[in-house]
Parts: C-alpha cells; structure tokens; sequence
C-alpha cells in the first residue's frame, strides 16, 4: 500500500471513529432525557384491572388473633372472662394445641352459619370462635414495674386488640384500687400505662437506631429511625398509636413493633343489673365524651352480676328471666365486636359434609385464605368460586344463584368477603416433574 493510500485508510476510520463516538453520545443523552421523562410520567394504566391496594392494618397478619382483656383490679374483668368460658368451646375439641387457663375460645353468634347449616344438614358444623385471653389488673405505675407491672404488660403486647373493662358500679363490698369508683380516672391511668410503655419501648429502639447508623448509613435503617422519631412524639404528645393516620411504609416498621397503643380497643362498661336494664348509668355520658376525644372506638355497656346469673341458669330458665325483666345478654354483642374489632373476618365451605367458618384476616386474599384449609391449596391455587350467603339465601339454591351471574370466579387478587362461600380450584403438580395434574376440590 502507498503512502497516499495509508493516508487515505487513516482519515476514513478516523470518521467512522468520530461518528460512532458522537451517536454513542447522543444515544445516553437521549436514553438519559427518556429515563427522567419516564419517571416524571404516571405509569402506564394497567392492562388487566388490578384491584387498588389497601392501605395495611396495623397489627400482626395472621389468622391466629386474639383478644386481652384489660383493666384495674376489680372492675369486673374475670367475672367477664368466666361466663364467656362458660360459653366456649371444650378444650377437647383442641387435641393439638394447648389451652392455658386464662385463654377461652368462644364461639361467635352468626344467623349466616346457623342458616347454613339448617340447609345443607351437615354432618360437622364448625362455627367460627374468638379467643379471649384473661389479663390480670394493671396499677397506676405499672410501667415502671408497679404490681406485676411489666408482666402484665407484656401479657398485652402478645394479643391483637383489648376488651378495656371499666367499672360504672358501685358496691361496698367490693373495694376500688383507687378507692372509689371513677371511670374516667381509670380510663387515664390504663391508656397512660400503656403510652409509658410505649414511649419506654421506642425511646429503646431509638437508641438501636442510632448506634447502627454510626456504623452504617444504612438507608432502610434511616427511614426506620425517622418513623419511630414520628411515633414517639406522637406518643409524647399523649396520642394512641392506633389513632395515628400513618403511611403504608410507617404501617409495615410499626407492625414489627406490636406496640400496646396500636391495638384496638373496645370499651365494655360494667354496671349494675338496674341500670343496664333500664340502660342509665351516671358515668355513661362521660365516658361516651372520653371516647370521642380519643378515637371513637366502641362502647358496649354490661352488667357482670347478670351475665354471671344467666350463665348459672339452664338455658331455658335464663331465656325467661331476660324476658320478665326485659333485658338481654351483652355478651354476644361483646364477642362479635371483639372479633370485628381485631380485623378478622371469615369465609364459609359449605357442603353435606360439614359448614365451617374460616377464619382470616382483613384483606386477605384467595390464596391466602385457601392457605388456611391447607397450604397445597395456596401453592396450586387455580381460582375461588365465590357465591354470597345473602344470594344463596334470596334465590334458594346454588343453580339458581349460578343462572342468575352470581356465582363469581375469582383470581389470586380477589380480597376475600366476611361471608364469602367458596369453593376453591387447585392444582398441585410434584415439583420440579411434569406428573399427571391431580385436581382437588374442596
Ligand atoms: P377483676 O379483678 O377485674 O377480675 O374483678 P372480678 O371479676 O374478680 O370482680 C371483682 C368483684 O366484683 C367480684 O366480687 C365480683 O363478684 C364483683 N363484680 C363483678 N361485676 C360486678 C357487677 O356488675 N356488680 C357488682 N355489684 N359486683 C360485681
């Protein structure tokens, strides 16, 4: 090759080197422009119609929840817990699990499943229960170890919600820690156990916090530290954690937490026989105004010495007594409201075999709720074949409510309805082989 040639050879690469460099250039600048744009832009619409996402509870996701019940020393609380003993499932029926002394399972009243089980006659019928544990009182200064302070507390941090007894009676013979009787003071002095732990707890993980982002500047660990700084004024400020309108990112710190103030909480107000009956209570209004100024929750009035009266009567005796004296048991209403109150909710299989209520969480959805039969079921999940109650009920069988479009199937994103019937499809194939498909049905 002459020298002219080489010459020639050298400049066209020398171009082809230049035009490859400046569209190279080009190519990230543009790529770089499309990314902002993309990240300033809303995503595109879904295609399929996926349902919104809830924001989480705040509380432990599981189907196993359970209800404490709290409060001052008498106020009231194990004469409540010993009729609904006397109301709850024998242990018998648990052979695989144990039942300590100050836990009852109490079935939960539903016309649904007593309907059901009128229409299919089946051999088993398996309502659904709510566990209620006994806590023994708290004491002005329980937080710092006063009573038996911190066992207490945290006997209360192992349930999900709280059946808060208050006691409206007055009785002489039956001493008040206090000395005398005074709801609203009990109410302060419960809420503000509860809070001290609380802040004693955050002000602890705090410290952790900290120590772990000297070391690291961790950026899970920054936000972890934010929210708990969040939480503990909130707390300072003399605030219940459950009354807080927090982030789904706060929701999900906070749930490994369980602190005492983000449970639950349903108010149950003892009084006298006479004025639960004629439904008058002198604390009544007060700690009605109490609840309003601190969340609203629910209030449920009862009387301990008349629940404790008719569960030591036969059934039918009791049944007179409520109607010659006008009056009725709270406690399915207390039971019910409990079971609402901790975010559980069930779904029913129905058949000549048995009805039974399944119990799960809020929110969960088809899979998740299969899971609780058994875990092949949410492994191989195909779909839910759901019909309601109400139109099973309306339209007197499952044909008529399948010719009538109410008989739904329903994918892995369907949240599963309190009283749902479904009849769940699935597949479970040996893993890792391409074996024959068993399909079960439920
Ligand atoms: P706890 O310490 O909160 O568990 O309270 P208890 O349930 O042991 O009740 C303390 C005392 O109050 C017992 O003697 C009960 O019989 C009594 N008691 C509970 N409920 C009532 C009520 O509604 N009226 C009256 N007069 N006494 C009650």
């Amino acid at each position: 090759m002459d020298s002219h040639a080489t010459i020639l050879f050298a400049r066209f690469f020398f171009v082809l080197f230049l035009v490859v460099f400046c569209s190279l250039c080009v190519c990230s600048e543009v790529g770089g422009v499309v990314e902002e744009l993309a990240a300033t832009m809303p995503p595109k619409a879904a295609k399929s119609k996926e349902p919104v996402a809830e924001r989480p509870i705040l509380g432990r996701f599981s189907s196993h929840l359970k209800i404490g019940i709290v409060g001052l020393p008498n106020v009231g609380k194990s004469t409540l817990f010993n009729t609904l003993t006397k109301l709850s499932i024998p242990a018998m029926n648990y052979p695989f699990c144990t039942i300590e002394p100050n836990e009852a399972r109490v079935f939960v009243p539903d016309e649904r499943f007593d309907w059901l089980c009128q229409v299919y006659k089946p051999k088993s019928e398996v309502s659904a229960f709510l566990e209620v544990n006994d806590i023994a009182g708290l004491v002005r200064g329980a937080h710092a170890g006063q009573g038996l302070g911190n066992n207490f507390l945290s006997h209360i941090r192992a349930v999900d919600g709280i059946f808060h007894v208050l006691r409206a009676f007055e009785d002489p013979e039956v001493t008040h820690v206090e000395d005398t009787v005074d709801p609203i003071r009990d109410l302060e002095i419960i809420t503000q156990e509860l809070r001290l732990k609380d802040i004693e707890f955050m002000d602890r993980k705090i410290e952790d916090l900290e120590k772990v982002l000297k070391r690291s500047n961790d950026k899970q660990t920054k936000l972890e530290l934010e929210c708990c700084q969040k939480v503990l004024a909130w707390l300072k400020d003399e605030k219940d954690v459950r009354l807080g309108d927090w982030k789904t990112a706060d929701i999900e710190i906070l749930n490994t937490f369980q602190l005492l103030t983000a449970k639950p909480v349903v108010y149950l107000v003892n009084m006298t026989e006479k004025d639960y009956q004629r439904k008058k209570n002198k604390w009544l209004p007060k700690i009605h105004a109490w609840v309003q100024e601190h969340g609203g929750e629910t209030i449920i009035p009862f009387s301990g010495v008349l629940e404790q009266k008719l569960v030591d009567m036969p059934e039918d005796e009791a049944a007179v007594y409520c109607k010659e004296n006008q009056t009725i048991s709270a406690l399915p209403k207390i039971i019910k409201t409990g079971f609402t109150a901790i975010n559980l909710i069930y779904f029913f299989t129905a058949g000549p075999d048995e009805v039974k209520c399944w119990q799960i969480r809020k929110q969960s959805k088809a899979p998740q709720a299969a899971g609780t039969i058994h875990t092949d079921f949410e492994r191989g999940f195909i779909c839910a074949e759901v019909m309601k109650v109400e139109d099973l009920k309306e339209l007197g069988s499952e044909a008529a409510v399948k010719a009538a479009g109410k008989y739904k199937q329903e994918g892995k994103n369907y949240v599963v309805q309190d009283g749902d019937i479904i009849l769940f499809k699935f597949n479970v194939t040996s893993s890792g082989k391409n074996d024959s498909r068993i399909i079960w049905w439920v």
